[in-house]
């Protein structure tokens, strides 16, 4: 162990000993999610088109939804109407507590951990992952010096790292600082994120793309991000996220 590291677990200890951790739920000392807490999260078995909500097998647009999206489908790993999901993700957006990303993350990586051992997810050639990229939905750089971090770019970066996918966080960039989003109908919501994103990197050709939000709501972000990846070759483009709301 080098001296850095060292230094890092003493710098921990005491601070465990000065302000302890406790479970976000249960309130329970040393973590941010104890583990019963996080068996209570409930993962999606069952799929549907994330527009008109149809079921199907993969999360996929279906046929006459896809006309509108570029977007192929959407992975919604838990209910977002688990109370306690919901609860989660507002402390990590809004109270900003980065820890929780373990725990979170974790709920991805379970969701798709199963996908992967449904046979039939064989028939995605994304799910092989030689040829699949991770991409978060970037966060204007105003915002994340405002908030200290990208909640998506963090989810990612632990789920692109169990799943040993090439992971990239850097070249989808946001170009325009929108507002928040969700007070927002869709046609507004539409107009404000137009030209939101750029793509500052070589051309995807042969690649798939797992884009990672944290929730959808309509979907407007994800898919402008897919538009912005499909022009710039990507093969076909999904979101991974914890909910949809
Ligand atoms: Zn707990
Ligand atoms: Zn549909």
């Amino acid at each position: 162990m080098t001296l850095k590291n060292h230094v890092l677990n003493i710098r921990d200890f005491l601070l465990d000993l000065l302000f302890p951790v406790f479970c976000q739920n249960c309130h329970k000392e040393g973590e941010y999610l104890c583990a019963k807490c996080q068996e209570k999260i409930i993962l999606n078995k069952k799929s549907h088109c994330p527009e008109c909500k149809k079921a199907n097998e993969f999360g996929n647009y279906c046929r006459s939804c896809q006309e509108n999206f570029y977007l192929k489908g959407v992975w919604i790993s838990a209910s977002y109407h688990d109370k306690l999901l919901k609860k989660l993700i507002k402390k990590y957006k809004y109270s900003l507590i980065k820890e929780l990303t373990t725990p979170l993350s974790q709920v991805m990586i379970d969701f798709l951990s199963d996908f992967l051992t449904d046979e039939s997810s064989k028939k995605l050639k994304i799910l092989d992952f030689r040829h699949t990229v991770i991409i978060p939905v970037p966060l204007h750089k105003r915002r994340i010096a405002w908030r200290g971090f990208n909640q998506s770019e963090e989810l990612a970066s632990l789920v692109a790292q169990k799943f040993s996918i090439e992971h990239n966080n850097h070249q989808l960039i946001r170009s325009k600082n929108t507002s928040s989003q969700t007070r927002f109908d869709r046609q507004t919501r539409i107009k404000n994120i137009g030209n939101a994103f750029a793509w500052n990197g070589p051309k995807l050709e042969k690649k798939y793309v797992i884009l990672i939000d944290d929730v959808i709501t309509t979907g407007t972000t994800l898919n402008e991000c897919a538009k912005i990846l499909r022009q710039n070759g990507a093969k076909e483009v999904w979101g991974l996220v914890l909910g949809q709301n």
